[in-house]
């Protein structure tokens, strides 16, 4: 089984990070993982645009010096973007040596303040050291986009059923996930609207 929420005393654990964000109107954070994508990060900046909601893109530094010209119409459209690694290496399978100077390439392209480590992988200690100069961002519902077990429908489930006022949601504007995120994020955008919900970029 996929763990859309993270549990309780797990995010009661790493109190640093930011798991969801409170808020006086009910809003959602949305956030896109692992682009610029050609095409795809395209059709997703196209939805948005239609329900003039704004979001966050955790891009791969690798990604984005590949495709310059796509991390510049995610800025210009007034989206945030955040560092998620140069070439999204696994936190606790790295040396921190190497990990930060992964984190620290990317952050050439990427300039942010936010930073969200790839596969949520992060050991205590490298939390400590990375944000003395990051907010280091995680997720309060993940919608497994990205997983081969989840169908388009589920993924949109698992976001409708799930998120509250101030979630922070995972979606992926990669080739893999693109099927999933396209048909679930419209529906996630009209079915909150409709309540009243506004989508905003995370703060720095
Ligand atoms: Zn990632």
């Amino acid at each position: 089984m996929n763990l859309v929420r993270f549990p309780r005393p797990v995010k009661a654990l790493f109190p640093s990070v930011t798991w969801e964000i409170r808020d006086s109107k009910p809003s959602l954070y949305l956030t896109f993982d692992d682009g610029p994508t050609p095409v795809i990060t395209a059709k997703v900046l196209d939805i948005l645009e239609q329900y003039q909601a704004k979001a966050t893109f955790f891009c791969i530094g690798r990604n984005v010096e590949r495709h310059p010209d796509i991390f510049r119409q995610i800025v210009s459209a007034g989206h945030a973007t955040g560092n998620h690694t140069y070439s999204h290496l696994k936190g606790w399978f790295t040396p921190d040596s190497e990990y930060y100077a992964d984190i620290a390439l990317a952050a050439n392209f990427v300039p942010s303040t936010l930073y969200r480590p790839a596969y949520g992988m992060i050991t205590p200690g490298q939390l400590l050291h990375l944000r003395r100069q990051y907010r280091i961002v995680l997720w309060s519902i993940m919608s497994y986009d990205f997983a081969y077990n989840t169908s388009p429908q589920q993924c949109l489930k698992n976001v409708i059923h799930y998120a509250r006022p101030g979630s922070v949601i995972v979606f992926h504007d990669s080739l893999k996930a693109s099927e999933k995120v396209l048909y679930a994020l419209p529906r996630v955008l009209k079915h909150f609207a409709e309540q009243g919900y506004h989508f905003k970029v995370i703060p720095a």
